[in-house]
C-alpha cells in the first residue's frame, strides 16, 4: 500500500522541481506544477517525512493569505558521487538535490590510466566511507568512448578498455554506476540546467581534441543501443584521404583534432592536444594571422557539420562547449556562414541558433551529477529511499 502511495508522480515532480530550484516557496512550486495548495502541502509534508526536503520559513511576500515556506533539499537526503577525467586532471564533486557541492577533491594527472583509477577510486571511497548509502548513484565522466561501462577508447590519453566499475568501491555494489563520454554528459548539463533549458530537443557539440557531443531528446540523451551515441567526430566531414585514430577513415576529426591544427598552422602534432588547440584559438583571437587562419578553417569545418547534424537530427538548438566558445568568439561570422551554406534551403527561415554553452570545464562533472540525479527523482528512486529508512 505505503509502496503504490510512495509512486505518486507528484512526489518525483515537486522533488524536481526544488532540485532545478532550490528554495522555491511551496507556492511557487505549487503554481509551477498546477497543485492545489492542500495537495502541494500534503506531497510537501512526504518528502519532508522521507528526509528528501526540508522546509524553512520564507521571506515574506506581502500576499495575503497563509504564509508558504522555502523548499530545500534536506541535510541528510540523497547525494550523487559524481567524477569527470580529463586529458590532464579528475575532479569528484559529492553533490546533493539541487546541485550543491558538499564535497570535493581534485588532482592533476600525467596520463597514466592506473594512476588516475587509484585517485578517483579512492576518492569515491571516501566518500564512501562518509555518507554511506546516502550516496544513490557514482557517475564518471571520461574523455573517449564509452560502450556499457567500458571506456572503450580515449584517444587523447591512449587509453584502452577501461572498465569504469573499478572505479565504485566495493563494498558499493548495489549502487549505480552511471559511466559516459564527457561530451555527453555535458550535452545532458546544458539542458537540464545550463544554456539548452526550455529546449526539447538539442544538439551539443562539445569541442576539444576532436568533436564530440550528444542529442539530447526531451530531457534525456540518445546514447544509442550501447550508450556510445553521439561520435559525432567520426561523421565523414573529414579529408576523405586521411585515417582517423578511431580506425575509419574520413572522419570530421581528422580536420578538427590536435593533429589537423597542427597541420594548419606548421607545427609537429603535439603532445597535448587540448592545450594546444586552446593555445592556437587564443594566438588567433591575439590577431595572429597564421593561427587566425586555422580558426576560420576550423570555423568553417564546424558550421558545415553542424548543418549537417541540424539537417538529420531538426533541433532547436544548438550549444557548443569546450573550446567551442573560444572558437565562436575568434571565428563566429566563418562558423555561421558555413552553417548557412550547409542548410537545407527549407531550414533557412527559423534556423535552430548556434550559441556557446553556459558550462565550460564543469560540463561533464555536473551532467554526470545530473545523470545520477535523474534516477534519484524517479518514483522508483523514491522507492529505493524510502525503503533505506529515509
Ligand atoms: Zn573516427
Amino acid at each position: 500500500m505505503e509502496r503504490a502511495a510512495t509512486r505518486s508522480p507528484a512526489l518525483s515532480a515537486l522533488l524536481a522541481a526544488v532540485h532545478a530550484s532550490p528554495g522555491i516557496t511551496r507556492a511557487d512550486a505549487a503554481a509551477e506544477l498546477g497543485m492545489a495548495s492542500g495537495y502541494a502541502t500534503e506531497t510537501v509534508a512526504r518528502l519532508v517525512g522521507l528526509r528528501l526536503l526540508e522546509e524553512r520559513a520564507a521571506a515574506p511576500t506581502g500576499r495575503r493569505g497563509r504564509p508558504t515556506t522555502a523548499l530545500h533539499p534536506h541535510p541528510d537526503g540523497p547525494l550523487v558521487a559524481a567524477a569527470a577525467i580529463s586529458h590532464d586532471s579528475w575532479r569528484v564533486a559529492v553533490v546533493e538535490l539541487g546541485g550543491g557541492v558538499v564535497r570535493s577533491g581534485a588532482g592533476a594527472h600525467s596520463g597514466d590510466q592506473e594512476e588516475v583509477v587509484r585517485a578517483v577510486a579512492a576518492s569515491f571511497d571516501r566518500a564512501w566511507r562518509r555518507y554511506g548509502t546516502r550516496i544513490r548513484a557514482f557517475a564518471a565522466a571520461v574523455p573517449g568512448t564509452v560502450n556499457r561501462n567500458r571506456l572503450v577508447h580515449a584517444p587523447n590519453l591512449d587509453w584502452r578498455d577501461l572498465d569504469l566499475v573499478a572505479l565504485r568501491p566495493g563494498r558499493a555494489s548495489s549502487v549505480a554506476l552511471l559511466g559516459g563520454n564527457d561530451a555527453t554528459f555535458a550535452g545532458l548539463a546544458e539542458q537540464r540546467c545550463g544554456a539548452a533549458v526550455g529546449t526539447s530537443t538539442a544538439v551539443h557539440l562539445y569541442l576539444d581534441c576532436g568533436v564530440g557531443g550528444v542529442l539530447v531528446d526531451s530531457g534525456r540523451a540518445v546514447l544509442g543501443t550501447a550508450g556510445a551515441a553521439g561520435e559525432f567526430g567520426h561523421l565523414p566531414f573529414g579529408s576523405s584521404s586521411r585515417r582517423c585514430g578511431c580506425g575509419a577513415l574520413g572522419c570530421w576529426n581528422t580536420v578538427l583534432d590536435g593533429a589537423a591544427i597542427a597541420r594548419m598552422v606548421g607545427q609537429p602534432a603535439p603532445r597535448n592536444a587540448v592545450a594546444f588547440a586552446a593555445e592556437v584559438l587564443e594566438a588567433a583571437a591575439a590577431g595572429k594571422p597564421v593561427e587566425l587562419r586555422a580558426a576560420r578553417a576550423l570555423g568553417r569545418s564546424l558550421g558545415r557539420g553542424a548543418a549537417g547534424l541540424v539537417n538529420a537530427l531538426d533541433p532547436e538548438l544548438v550549444t557548443v562547449g569546450g573550446l567551442g566558445p573560444a572558437l565562436l568568439a575568434v571565428a563566429g561570422r566563418q562558423v555561421e556562414a558555413a552553417y548557412r551554406r550547409g542548410l537545407m534551403a527549407f531550414r533557412a527561415t527559423g534556423a535552430p541558433p548556434i550559441v556557446p554553452a553556459r558550462f565550460g570545464a564543469d560540463g561533464p562533472l555536473t551532467g554526470a551529477a545530473e545523470e545520477g540525479f535523474a534516477r534519484v527523482l524517479t518514483g522508483p528512486g523514491i522507492d529505493e529511499w524510502a525503503a533505506l529508512g529515509g
